[in-house]
């Protein structure tokens, strides 16, 4: 059962942050469901507080306009982001000079794409294997590889994950539905301003007649984290 839940949108995130992060921490503490905690819990973060009153200011002096701003930041979030580094992935998959460049070094490698850097951080491909499964954190904050995955998921940012996913990597991973074999080393990788991690994942069995665009379709954000794995009938990029 998912209990980092999936929230898309800036509009749901807003939304839901405050019963979303009180079921989050009722369910890692308590078990509790959100519909279950107290009230009192289901307080906005501070964060989401800020968030609010500047988005509000803004769009009452009419210096933006909320709908563009959510169709801005959706594309970040689910397009534009995650299916850069699902390019990255499929090229990799299908040719392996560019997959041995892109694990010696993925920062250049990814430039040979077309993405570039913001911010001069290194960014470094983790290549999962049947023997390895890599998971990627920000025991910090929200450190992640915007050029190549877009903006991170809400629960990426939740104090629930941040520190669950060092304490108790498999459990979090059985959560988001994926069990690793006891026989399969899990390593946590703990992103920073300096150095953002991401997780080639891999191929999927049966995906030989594929071609790079299709194989890129498969590859989803949540893989390139590492809390899933690419799979033929599930793996999709949203559209
Ligand atoms: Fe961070």
């Amino acid at each position: 059962m998912l209990k980092f839940p999936n929230l898309s949108g800036r509009r749901g995130f807003l939304k839901s942050a405050a019963t979303g992060t009180a079921g989050i921490v009722a369910s890692a503490k308590t078990g509790l469901t959100a519909q279950q905690t107290p009230v009192s819990q289901a307080i906005p973060s501070d964060l989401t507080l800020r968030v609010k009153a500047l988005e509000s200011l803004l769009v009452d002096k009419g210096l933006v306009d909320p709908v563009a701003l959510d169709r801005i930041v959706d594309a970040f979030e689910t397009k534009i982001g995650p299916r850069n580094g699902a390019r990255v992935i499929a090229h990799a998959w299908v040719d392996p000079g560019y997959k041995k460049r892109l694990l010696a070094d993925a920062s250049t490698a990814m430039e040979e794409l077309g993405f570039h850097r913001y911010q001069g951080e290194d960014i470094v491909a983790l290549e999962n294997n049947p023997k390895i499964h890599n998971l990627v954190v920000c025991t910090l904050c929200s450190c992640y590889p915007w050029p190549l995955l877009g903006l991170p998921p809400v629960w990426y940012k939740s104090a629930p994950y941040r520190s669950r996913a060092v304490i108790d990597p498999r459990g979090v991973l059985k959560e988001f539905g994926l069990d690793i074999d006891a026989d399969v080393e899990v390593r946590v990788w703990d992103s920073t301003s300096e150095v953002r991690y991401f997780v080639l994942p891999e191929r999927p069995v049966g995906s030989e007649h594929l071609n790079e665009g299709e194989l890129a379709a498969l590859v989803t954000r949540d893989s390139m984290i590492g809390t899933a794995k690419v799979t033929l009938d599930v793996g999709k990029v949203p559209a």
